[in-house]
């Protein structure tokens, strides 16, 4: 496969762009390779700048769970395109999206549109402490909510201990506020809140982690949450922006019936547009300004763009039976890719949850980032490799989601697990 005209770009976006990328991971670091430019997309399939085809198991990170340029979407963009781009000044279509979502996730009594997942977990956090009017909140290790300062913080060494700044940039006193704790333990969070729980505002927590490849919520866990937030009057936080309209309809609430305080969305809710939102019980909800005490703004929030095509995405996958459909595929996913894993005898540890899976290159049992960060990725390179130069894209890291979406045929799932099987065949 030829891949000239994708690094005649990269060389030239290295001058003008850091890295050549507007996002970190797009660069393929981790894999060891150059990057592939993008040129269109359609249905399950991307082609590069070089006109190389792949069926596409990205999916934009999440958002095209329909496929790329579904139609529904389309012609919604097109409806809207000649009626204004952007007002700054509220539209119906932005009450028929709050409207929507309410329905499909019954936790949320009102929600604020944003245009990116970061601003909608960096705003909850905020919400959460003028609500409380306390300073501290826990997340967990290996759960990623966007890149605002507060959340971008690494686990102290000690189970109390203030979280340390995982960037530069990020200062220390920031950090201070952000407690860190092992994910999918309950005895920490327990222990943490039983010693400073009346300063703690919030806990944000990945109800299926996706950002340390795919890691369930063990048994009880999401509901042990709950009954700690309540004992301690702590506002819980689940970070949907992945799981949200994915697991189903109504997120990883609806699929384990545990109800947070507060969710935050992101990418399919914008149907392939920059949009975030988030929302939750109306009490703290209207800690939010204009009503509340709690700022909160955006130029471009609620752009009638973006809330037309979520509006066509999200009604598309109100059908009925589209959940099953990708419960299908997904199952048809992971069994090919067990069967592929099993022939090659290479160490793998499978994990998926609906249409979202992961396969760990490890024979640790992945439960938390402690085992997840076991995995081989130099094996992960070789398999992310080989599986592009037959077709097929998968995210560039070990630690990220393979996705199926409504547009991805058997024959398209069936294809990739062949390749899979003959890549790891070869390792
Ligand atoms: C992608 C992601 C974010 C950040 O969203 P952006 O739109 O990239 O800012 C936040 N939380 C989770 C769980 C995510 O997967």
């Amino acid at each position: 496969m030829q891949h000239s005209e994708s690094s005649r770009l990269f060389a030239e976006a290295k001058q003008v762009i850091p890295g050549g990328v507007n996002s970190p991971v797009r660069a393929f670091k981790s894999v060891g390779l150059d990057p592939v430019f993008y040129d269109h997309a359609k249905g399950a399939r991307v082609w590069d700048a070089d006109g190389n085809e792949y069926i596409d198991f990205v999916a934009s990170w999440g958002p095209m769970i329909l496929g790329h340029a579904p139609d529904a979407v389309l012609d919604a963009v097109r409806g809207q395109l000649e009626r204004g781009t952007s007002f700054g000044a509220p539209t119906a279509i932005e009450v028929e999206m709050a409207e929507a979502v309410c329905a499909c996730m019954p936790s949320i009594e009102e929600v604020r549109m944003v245009s990116s997942g970061t601003e909608a977990t960096m705003s909850a956090i905020r919400l959460a402490r003028g609500y409380t009017g306390r300073d501290k909140f826990i997340k967990f290790d290996g759960n990623y909510h966007g890149h605002s300062d507060a959340l971008l913080v690494a686990a102290g060494s000690g189970l109390v201990t203030l979280g340390i700044p995982s960037t530069p940039g990020v200062t220390k006193g920031t950090a201070a506020d952000t407690v860190v704790l092992p994910y999918n333990d309950l005895v920490a969070v327990a222990a943490t809140l039983a010693e400073i729980g009346e300063q703690v505002a919030a806990i944000i927590v990945e109800p299926v982690a996706g950002n340390m490849g795919v890691v369930p919520p063990a048994e009880g866990y999401l509901a042990g949450l709950r009954t700690l937030c309540d004992e301690y009057g702590v506002v819980l936080i689940f970070d949907e922006v992945i799981t949200g309209f994915r697991v189903a309809l109504g997120g990883a609430q609806e699929r384990y019936g545990v109800r947070p305080d507060l969710t935050t969305l992101g990418k399919i809710i914008g149907g392939g547009f920059p949009v975030g939102a988030f929302g939750g019980k109306r009490e703290i909800m209207e800690y939010l300004a204009p009503v509340g005490p709690v700022y909160q703004a955006g130029t471009l929030s609620g752009n009638p763009i973006a809330m037309v095509a979520g509006l066509a995405l999200v009604g598309a996958l109100k059908q009925p039976g589209v959940y099953d459909e990708l419960e299908r595929k997904g199952a048809r996913l992971e069994a090919g890719l067990r069967a592929a894993v099993e022939a090659a005898g290479v160490p793998a540890f499978l994990t998926r949850v609906g249409s979202m899976a992961c396969m760990f290159f490890t024979d640790a049992t992945v439960s938390d980032w402690k085992t997840a960060s076991t995995a081989d990725t130099a094996r992960y390179a070789a398999y992310f490799g080989g599986m592009l130069e037959r077709g097929f894209t998968l995210a560039p890291s070990q630690f990220e989601a393979t996705f199926v979406g409504l547009a991805h045929t058997d024959e398209d799932i069936d294809a990739m697990t062949d390749a899979a099987a003959e890549v790891l065949g070869r390792m």
